[in-house]
């Protein structure tokens, strides 16, 4: 009962890239994720992001604070 053969189909599957539709901020495919300046939570900004990253949450915070003050 010596059936080992490797069928090996080969590794050659290519997924097709979905490329950004390029729609709000540069935010990034995966991980690594800059960190929010707040509460240390992800983001959904890349590492190498520039500036101020907030959280959804913290960036909502933000919103409502804003927009209270008026
Ligand atoms: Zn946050």
């Amino acid at each position: 009962m010596a059936d080992d053969n490797g069928t090996d189909t080969g590794g050659g599957y290519c997924a097709p890239g979905t490329a950004p539709a390029g729609d709000g901020p540069a935010t990034a495919d995966g991980p690594p994720f800059a960190e929010c300046v707040l509460c240390r939570e992800p983001t959904e900004y890349p590492e190498s992001y520039k500036g101020i990253t907030l959280c959804p949450v913290c960036a909502w915070q933000e919103a409502q604070r804003t927009a209270c003050s008026g």
